[in-house]
């Protein structure tokens, strides 16, 4: 059993535990800020296969969330109260093909976060910048930076970090015409150090892979996520929103 495995394995059962313990108890107010990567199609790296969720069951989690309070990330309405915010990482095709369809049957705002190199490659695994410009006009949909060439921030020096973030910024900004100030650092790295870089760059939100809520006494470019894997039934999705699996702490996609 890979040790994965295990962890998972692990955090379903403390989660079940923590999740049933929690209906007695009063809900966790705050931010909850979801994160998805592709849906059916192969995600890079992703060697325990749970990435890459399938389109049927994305639907059952956008009904699901649908009944809570979803906001759009950078709106008022979601800072310091009880709110659900969907994310995706990296640009993925199926973002265009099968997110955004489900996102309008279901009436849910979902946020996008690119990587400039993986959008430039020309790889059709990725969106392309027509895509991203057609996404930018679209009523449910929002953009942010993945960074540049999708690099640990926290192992490169300080200019190196100010230019990944700012040639992110620049060139989405010049691609979709209105200002960028949302970032998922890549790989969720981020230290004290590259969240008061990116701040300084003009960054107001920055999201990490750190499991948890979000309340307004959180540094907001510190934000964390609930990482939501294909293998989520909707009964692990609702305790993961309950806040039972922030247990595991991290995750590095
Ligand atoms: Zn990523």
């Amino acid at each position: 059993m890979t040790a994965f495995r295990t962890k998972r394995l692990i955090a379903t059962a403390l989660s079940r535990t923590v999740g049933e313990m929690s209906c007695f108890l009063r809900p966790a107010y705050g931010r909850r800020v979801v994160m998805y990567h592709a849906v059916d199609e192969p995600v890079a790296g992703d060697t325990n296969g749970i990435y890459s969720i399938s389109k049927e069951r994305l639907a059952q989690h956008f009904s699901t969330l649908a009944k809570d309070n979803v906001s759009p990330l950078g709106s008022s309405e979601s800072a310091g109260t009880q709110s659900v915010s969907i994310t995706f990482d990296d640009g993925y095709r199926s973002f265009l093909t099968a997110v955004v369809p489900l996102a309008e049957r279901y009436g849910v705002p979902v946020h996008v976060f690119l990587a400039r190199e993986f959008v430039l490659q020309g790889n059709p695994v990725y969106l392309s910048e027509s895509d991203v410009v057609s996404l930018a006009h679209h009523q449910l949909v929002t953009i942010g930076v993945h960074g540049n060439r999708h690099l640990d921030l926290t192992m490169l020096g300080d200019d190196d970090v100010r230019s990944e973030l700012s040639t992110a910024r620049h060139w989405l900004q010049n691609l979709i015409g209105c200002e960028v100030s949302t970032l998922s650092y890549p790989f969720g790295r981020v230290d004290q150090r590259v969240a008061r870089l990116a701040s300084g760059l003009g960054f107001t939100e920055g999201f990490t892979s750190m499991y948890g809520m979000h309340t307004t006494s959180n540094d907001p470019m510190l934000i964390p996520r609930i990482d939501v894997w294909s293998t989520d039934t909707v009964g692990n999705l609702k305790s993961k929103l309950r806040g039972a699996w922030s247990i595991l702490k991290e995750s590095h996609a």
